[in-house]
Parts: C-alpha cells; structure tokens; sequence
C-alpha cells in the first residue's frame, strides 16, 4: 500500500462517532461509492474561492471576471480529464442523472437505445419509449459485447444511442467499455459512457475508448454535491431544445421570438453553482495528478477486503460475471440469516462503520445477482473503498463482521421509519 503522503488527503479522516456501546471512534468512511469524501485540496481551494464568487457571464467587476474564468477555465479542465476531443461540448449538470437526463432530452427522434438492465437507475430510466432496447446483462464480457452487437444489428436504421456503465456500483467490476464502443462504432452508433463510479478510480479517455458522451458526478469524485457534468459530442445537444429555459441560454430576446445559445450555456440556464463547478475540477486535477498511488492504494485494500470476507461464514458476494474481471475498490454482499439492512446497522451503531445497504438504484442488477448466490432478497450490504480508506477500516468492518455473525442476530435493534435501529 503506497505511503498515506502519496495520495491525495480528503477531510473528515479524524471525524470521531458515537457507539451504542459507550464512547466514541474514528469514523470507518465505507460508502465511497455513494458519496466519496471532500479531497482536502478541494476544500483549501473553495475557501480561498469563496470570498471571491460573484455573477458569472453576467457581472463586469473584477470577482465577476474572476468567477466567470474560473468557470469557463473548468470546462478546459474536465474536458482534460476525460481525454476528450477537441470538439467535444461540457455541459454543466448537477450530477449523472441530471447529465443523462439532458442528453435523453436531447437524442434526436426516433433513437434506438440499447442499454442493460442491471444499470443504475440513471443511467436505465431516463430513455423511455418503445426505442427502448433492455438487454439482460449477460454472465461473461464477450457474451455483453455480442449482445450490444445483436441488438443493434436488429435495431432500425436512423440514430442509436448504447449506454454502459464503466464500473458497477454494486460490484465494482469493469464493463467492457472499448470492445462495446468497437461494436457500436461499426453499426454506426453513439456510446454514452456512465463514469460515476469509474471516474474517480481509473482515469478515462473518451478518445482511447472511442465513446461518445461520458456523465459523472462531482459529490463521487471528492468534490462537495450539486456539480456534475455531460462531455461529448456536440451536435445533438446545439440542435435540441434548451434542457432549461431561461436567462443565459439565449442570445436574443424579442417580443416575439428566442434565438438560443449554440454552447453549452444553452442548457444551463439560471445562475450556475459556480463554487461547485470550481470544485469538480480542482478535485479532477488533483486525482489526474496521482493515478498510480491512487489505483495501488485501492486495489491493495480491495484484495485485503475480499480475502477477510471470504473467511466469514455464509458470507457471498455479489458479481455480474462469472470470470474475476478488474474492479474498483467496491463489493457487495449478502450473509445466509442476515438482514441487510440490520447488519449495516450494527455496523454503524456498534462499530463506527459507515456502509450502505440496500438495492442501490439498481434494483434490477441487485435482485438477480443475489439470486445467482441463491439467495431470494433483493438488497445487500455495499463496502466502497477510496481515498480515506484505510488498513484498519478494512480490517474493522471483517472483524465486526466475523463477530456479528458469530453471534447471531440480537434482538436489541428493531425496525423505525423502515430503518433498523438500536
Ligand atoms: N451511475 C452510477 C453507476 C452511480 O453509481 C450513480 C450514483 N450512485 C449514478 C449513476 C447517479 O449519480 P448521481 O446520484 O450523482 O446523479
């Protein structure tokens, strides 16, 4: 494991919590996947920011100037990270879901969409319609690819749009992005890249991988919430309707008549979050910076993790194929006689770990992935692990695991508003 000064720091590393048992202990942070923690860099640079944000596009002082060009600047800066083309638009979103909800807003009539089933809901519920093509996502990566290559070889002519995700939020695992990509390519079809979970682990290259639009999220990426972005091909998103219609987005007002903006201020109109934008890509150039130690730090700890739950009985993860395939730093699991949601709250009430449990706005992928381990629910344990992971949370939550499930489930937790509690 590289040396805790070779990667990035993020806050929160000395946050102590409460325990149902008495006294306090250092926060076990295993949710990265859900929300990753501020990068410390991140959080000094906002501070210096803050005194200076003003208007942006729309203030002639100085903190205006300042702010606009901090803005515009972090355009450059994502569009850096994602090895994009020098064509490719940025647009400013909230997050993923956001991203893909625009761009689904934005596909040209009649597009075909070819999409898996097990995607997270953002990346799944967006394109609907009956161009809508759901593939079940098959057991191997080849088998994935033909699927994609079945589909669109019957898909009808005119657009098509397949959307993947890099890294599954459930498992981690890689989805073969560059031989789907091929495969689209050769139909002639648009990929649209999911990169929440990807971005923040590996770094990604819309040119090495030949897709078209990648969507992430800042709060993923160690940044604070409310900025994401979609990167990609220009032309659909400067013909479609403004996604937001208001003041930014146009060029000229008239009695009678709007001409909209060409750019990416077409979408985004309203004052944009500025502070979050200037986040999301102070965080991309510092994880740019530190790839290496990085992706050493997690797959370090990963192999730690899944060697510690292998030993506890009853335990099984949760995999979308059957052959081991690179992964980030993410596992889920169910444990034979345990209730999900009452494990994750024993870990956080008793052990300072913090988890999450449930489907994971995958409801799909979750219900049939526990069923290849044999079990009949519908929702898991998730550990996610990141920058502010550590040996002794990886070791922390194997051995509260170990001890849990050693002595059975205790009746002193109980179900509140749907959440089991102490
Ligand atoms: N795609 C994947 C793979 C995700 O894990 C998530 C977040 N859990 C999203 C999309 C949606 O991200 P957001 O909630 O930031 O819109």
């Amino acid at each position: 494991i590289p040396a805790a000064h070779d990667i990035p720091a993020v806050a929160g590393a000395s946050l102590r919590v409460p325990l149902v048992t008495g006294g306090d202990i250092g926060y076990a942070n295993l949710d990265h996947a859900a929300s990753a923690p501020c990068l410390d860099a991140v959080r000094d640079a906002v501070d210096e920011f803050l005194p200076w944000y003003a208007s942006v596009h729309r203030g002639a002082g100085f903190a205006s100037q300042v702010s606009t060009r901090l803005y515009e600047r972090t355009r450059d800066v994502l569009r850096r990270f994602v090895g994009a083309r020098r064509t490719d638009t940025v647009v400013f979103t909230r997050n993923t879901t956001d991203s893909f909800n625009l761009l689904a807003r934005s596909l040209p009539r009649h597009t075909t969409v070819v999409v898996f089933d097990t995607e997270h809901h953002a990346a799944l519920l967006p394109w609907q319609g009956p161009n809508v093509r759901r593939l079940p996502t098959p057991r191997t990566r080849l088998a994935a690819v033909s699927a994609v290559d079945e589909a669109l070889a019957d898909a009808p002519q005119g657009p098509r749009l397949v959307v993947v995700t890099g890294a599954s939020n459930v498992t981690g695992e890689l989805l073969p992005v560059a031989e789907i990509a091929a495969v689209a390519r050769r139909h002639g079809a648009r990929i649209a890249l999911d990169a929440a979970q990807l971005a923040p682990h590996r770094r990604i290259s819309i040119k090495d991988l030949d897709v078209d639009y990648v969507a992430l999220s800042g709060h993923k990426l160690y940044a604070p919430f409310g900025a994401g972005a979609l990167i990609g091909r220009a032309d659909w998103l400067r013909a479609a309707r403004p996604y937001l219609a208001g003041g930014g987005a146009t060029k000229l007002v008239t009695e009678d008549a709007v001409v909209w903006n060409d750019g990416p201020e077409r979408h985004e109109a309203g004052s944009p979050n500025t502070v979050g934008v200037y986040a999301l890509g102070v965080a991309c150039e510092t994880l740019s910076r530190n790839w290496d130690a990085l992706v050493a730090h997690e797959q370090a700890l990963l192999a730690r993790l899944r060697k510690g739950l292998e030993g506890i009985p009853g335990c099984a993860e949760l995999q979308l194929f059957d052959a081991p395939v690179d992964r980030v730093g993410t596992v889920s699991f169910v444990v034979d006689g345990f209730d999900p949601g009452w494990l994750a709250a024993v870990l956080s009430a008793e052990y300072g770990i913090g988890v999450r449990d449930g489907a994971f706005c995958a409801h799909i992928a979750a219900k049939r992935l526990i069923a290849v381990t044999g079990g009949e629910g519908r929702q898991a344990v998730r550990v996610s692990l990141g920058l502010g992971s550590t040996e002794e949370h990886v070791d922390r939550v194997v051995l509260a695991l170990r001890q849990i499930v050693a002595r059975g489930a205790r009746w002193e937790y109980a179900k509140v508003d749907g959440r089991w509690a102490p």
